[in-house]
């Protein structure tokens, strides 16, 4: 059966590179009726934080990637780890290496002066520990080979190659007794029965020193998919200015989950032109072979359209849900804390078939309700105060009165109200009913005017008219 896993490092947030790789073992696993399993990579002791596990478990679940079992800590394995590191010495596979530092940083000086890789010169390995120095903790390196090739056949990359030559015996445990990365990984992959791996092709390399380990192990190596990374809409690595932001960010931005997902699923995988997937059409669809080899590019606008898609298939309470879900991180600026009012919430999702349809995050559909939750007076955006100015305030003076003596507040009678007065005074509708509109809602734009005013009703809609008089 396939074993996906995503195993990040917790050392910052869920960023969208790492979501991607999530989504994509994710789908994999899905696809063929598997498991993916999650792995926190925190051997890193020092910057691994318990604020970093927490981002990327709630981000995943923001995401809707659920993951199989339990989480695996890679810490608590380091006994397990050092258990293969010492089998490993005990079948002649690695060895103990007293190189002191002053040793590795001439190593090193003499490859860079060579303009070459530090390559690691194997004076451990076939001396005897008995002239080991005194004092020197050693670590414990792989004996890895010194001719022929390892080979990794990736469903992405196709066939590498590397020559031994080129590979130095790598450290795979610590002169403090903790596991490298390297072994580490393997070790976890190989207990957890790991089937594919699946993750950025910045660890192709690894994945030839971790090839030499299962070798060394005589284990299988699990099937390789090394997906490439996510460059910015100008081609350059992705920084924070493309959009190399937190899932969390994304979250308080306004994206839509489904539409993350959606975008994410398109960032190196394809499926003819289709652009628009529901998650069962993503894990139906899903195939390593159509992963491109070149850089994926981040699009913002298209993550936008493809969410204000989103929310306009969206139905009305979920929308509202959705917005609640975000006050946390937005509300407070705007007055609004979750839960929200029920009266408010009532009027928001009646008036959701309307707003939904302009807006492309969930921070602008809440914007553009704002007249529904305002405070008087109201704070008018630059372009309704523009609008409105002296010659508006002072139809807005005129019209008081018609609409005062509205009898039954209702969007047929303020229209008619409004119509009359307009028609007695030779004025066209807009006239009245453009700065109306800025007055009420604070914006140029808004649902129809008659609507708006119906349902703020008429206490609310008189004050913040008054609140405009000249
Ligand atoms: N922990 C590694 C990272 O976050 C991933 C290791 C792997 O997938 O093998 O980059």
């Amino acid at each position: 059966a396939v074993v996906t896993r995503f195993a990040p490092s917790p050392t910052g947030y869920l960023h969208i590179g790492g979501a991607r790789t999530a989504l994509f073992n994710w789908l994999y696993a899905r696809r063929h009726g598997g498991r993916m399993l999650l792995r926190i990579e925190d051997t890193d002791r020092e910057r691994s934080t318990q604020g970093a596990i927490d981002a990327i478990l709630d981000g995943m679940r923001w995401l809707g990637l659920d993951w199989d079992g339990d989480v695996i800590y890679q810490y608590a394995r380091a006994e397990r780890h050092r258990e293969i590191a010492e089998s490993l010495l005990a079948s002649g596979r690695a060895y103990r290496c007293y190189a002191t530092q002053e040793e590795l940083t001439q190593m090193r000086e003499a490859a860079r002066a060579e303009g070459r890789p530090l390559r690691y010169d194997g004076r451990w390995r076939d001396r005897d520990p008995s002239e080991a120095p005194a004092g020197i903790k050693p670590v414990i390196r792989l004996r890895a080979p010194t001719e022929g090739e390892t080979v990794v056949e990736d469903a992405v990359q196709g066939r590498v190659v590397w020559q031994n030559r080129d590979l130095d015996d790598l450290v795979l445990l610590r002169s403090d007794g903790n596991p490298t990365y390297m072994l580490a990984v393997v070790v976890d992959d190989h207990d957890m029965g790991v089937t594919q791996v699946i993750r950025g092709d910045d660890h192709l390399t690894n994945a030839a020193r971790q090839g030499q380990i299962y070798g060394a192990l005589g284990w299988d190596m699990p099937s390789m998919a090394h997906i490439p990374l996510i460059h910015g809409a100008d081609g350059a690595k992705l920084s924070k200015r493309h959009g190399a932001l937190g899932v969390d960010a994304y979250r308080d931005l306004g994206y839509l989950p489904a539409a993350l997902r959606n975008y994410l699923v398109r960032l190196g995988w394809s499926h003819g032109d289709q652009e628009v997937f529901s998650t069962d059409e993503m894990i139906a669809a899903f195939d390593l072979k159509a992963i491109g080899r070149s850089p994926a590019r981040f699009d913002f606008a298209k993550l936008e359209n493809l969410n204000g898609l989103y929310i306009r298939q969206s139905d009305d309470r979920a929308l509202v849900d959705a917005v609640e879900t975000i006050l946390p991180g937005i509300g407070a600026q705007r007055g609004l804390a979750a839960p929200l009012e029920p009266e408010l919430r009532a009027r928001l999702e009646a008036s959701m078939p309307g707003l939904k349809e302009r807006a492309k995050t969930l921070v602008e559909l809440l914007d553009s309700a704002y007249y529904l939750y305002a405070q008087r007076p109201l704070s008018l955006d630059d372009k309704a105060k523009a609008l409105l100015g002296a010659d508006g305030r002072a139809r807005l003076a005129a019209v008081m009165p018609a609409l005062e003596a509205v009898p039954e507040w209702s969007a047929a009678a303020t229209e008619g109200a409004v119509r009359s007065f307009a028609e007695t005074q030779g004025l066209k509708l807009g006239q009245i009913a453009q700065p109306l509109r800025a007055t009420l809602t604070g914006r140029t734009t808004s649902p129809p005017l008659f609507d708006v005013m119906a349902v703020l009703g008429r206490e609310e809609s008189l004050g913040r008219l008054r609140d405009q008089l000249p």
